[in-house]
Formats: structure tokens, C-alpha cells, sequence
């Protein structure tokens, strides 16, 4: 699903976010990226999802080589990925079920097939309830399912998820990987962000570590079974 080859990106004030970075994560996986602040994990997320490009390096996803992707074929490519961010960027001037229609607006889906996914987005996140609510009046960790749903609100192949819990208390953060656990079940492919070692530890699934650009584990393989 997704492989670097050799990837080195260096910003244009002379910071090299990653160096050499090789990694491969099979489909049907659900990888954690861990490493302390600045260790580059927003950078190889955003490379992955096309959001900035390399400086040197390849990097394919889901078969397509992104160095050499048409801007034809974008729409394509962003039609499979699916974006978590830590700070949810919901949009407070419009109800729970237009934030998370958002993407599918963007994809030119019909009115009533939007509204069909956008319920079972929000369904899917446990909020269906709240579908005409304004975000404000949301908790934290409800703000950040509603963020989920419109990740996966077109359902993508690949989720990316930049350090989703990363706001919320334990026992809130538990319940959003194991979101991101259930739709690893129903077969999409996640790469996770995280700065909770103690959570993801105890989940047994592949963890790359980053280090200053560096990476330490490079290949993940999908262990299906075992939760
Ligand atoms: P992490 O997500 O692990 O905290 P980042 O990928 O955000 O790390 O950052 C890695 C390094 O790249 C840091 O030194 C950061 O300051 C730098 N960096 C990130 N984005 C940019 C940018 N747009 N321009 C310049 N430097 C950046």
C-alpha cells in the first residue's frame, strides 16, 4: 500500500525533516509511527498523502508512483486517502453533517448518496445523534469522531492519521484507536501517528519509529489476526 524508497526531505530553510527513509506497509495494515516532537512524523504523513513533496527518494501508494502522478490523476489518488489531523480543523460555521460531507462535496457525489454516507460516517463514529449538531457544542473527543467520519466519510483505502489522540485523555484516546482498530478490521489500511507509546505497546501492531529523520523498524507486514 505504501512504500519509500530512500526518501530525504529538506525544507527550503535547510531543516531536514527525514533522511533516507525506507518503508514499506503492506495493505490491510495498521502501522503506528511514534518518535519524539520534530522527529519528522508529520512530514513523512503529509509526503505520503501528496501534501508536500520529496527532495529526493520514491515514494508509491496504492500502486501509483507519486513522482511521476498526473495532475489528472490526483482526484484519483485523493479519493483513497483519508485524513485524521490532531486538531480535527472542523469548520464551526456549519453543522456536524456538513463538515462531514466535506469531502464528498469535493469528490462531486450526488445530494442524496452524500447524505446516505455522511449517516453512516457518522453512525459508524457513534454520532449519528448528533448529525445536526454545531461542533462547539461537542466534547473533545466527539469533535475529533466527527473529524474521523469525514476521513473516512468516502471511504478510503488508506487512513493517516496524525496524532489523533493527541488532545484527548486516555480513556477517550482508548475509544479512537479502537475506531481506527474497526475499520482496520473492515479492511482499510492505517499508518497512525502517536506520542502514546503505553497505548500502542499493548496493541501488538507494527510500530515505526522515527528519530530525527531516521527511521528504526523499516518493513510492516499485516499480522491479521490477534486484534
Ligand atoms: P513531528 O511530526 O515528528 O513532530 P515534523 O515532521 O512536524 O515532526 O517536523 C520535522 C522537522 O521538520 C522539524 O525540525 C520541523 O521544525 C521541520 N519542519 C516541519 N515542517 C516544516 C516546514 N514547512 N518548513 C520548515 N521546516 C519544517
Amino acid at each position: 500500500m505504501i512504500r519509500l524508497h530512500r526518501v530525504t526531505k529538506r525544507f527550503a530553510c535547510g531543516t531536514e525533516a527525514l533522511r533516507n527513509v525506507s518503508l514499506r506497509v503492506d495493505a490491510g495494515a495498521l502501522a503506528f509511527l511514534t518518535g519524539p516532537s520534530g522527529a519528522g512524523k508529520s512530514t513523512l504523513l503529509r509526503l505520503i498523502a501528496r501534501l508536500e513533496r520529496p527532495t529526493r527518494g520514491r515514494i508509491m501508494v496504492n500502486g501509483l508512483d507519486l513522482g511521476s502522478l498526473a495532475r489528472r490523476r490526483e482526484p484519483q489518488f485523493r479519493r483513497n486517502i483519508g485524513l485524521v489531523f490532531q486538531d480535527h480543523r472542523l469548520l464551526f460555521d456549519r453543522p456536524v453533517h456538513a463538515n462531514v460531507a466535506l469531502p464528498l462535496e469535493i469528490l462531486g457525489y450526488r445530494r442524496t448518496e452524500a447524505r446516505k454516507r455522511v449517516r453512516a460516517a457518522l453512525d459508524k463514529v457513534g454520532l449519528l445523534q448528533k448529525e445536526n449538531a454545531q461542533p462547539q457544542t461537542l466534547s473533545a473527543g466527539e469533535q475529533q469522531r466527527v473529524g474521523i467520519a469525514r476521513a473516512i466519510v468516502h471511504r478510503p483505502a488508506l487512513l493517516l492519521a496524525d496524532e489523533p489522540t493527541g488532545n484527548l485523555d486516555p480513556e477517550l484516546s482508548r475509544e479512537i484507536i479502537q475506531l481506527f482498530l474497526d475499520f482496520n478490521r473492515v479492511g482499510m489500511t492505517a499508518l497512525i501517528a502517536s506520542h502514546n507509546l503505553g497505548l500502542i505497546s499493548a496493541l501488538g501492531r507494527p510500530v515505526l519509529h522515527l528519530e530525527n529523520g531516521r527511521l528504526e523498524a523499516r518493513h510492516v507486514t499485516e499480522p491479521r489476526s490477534g486484534g
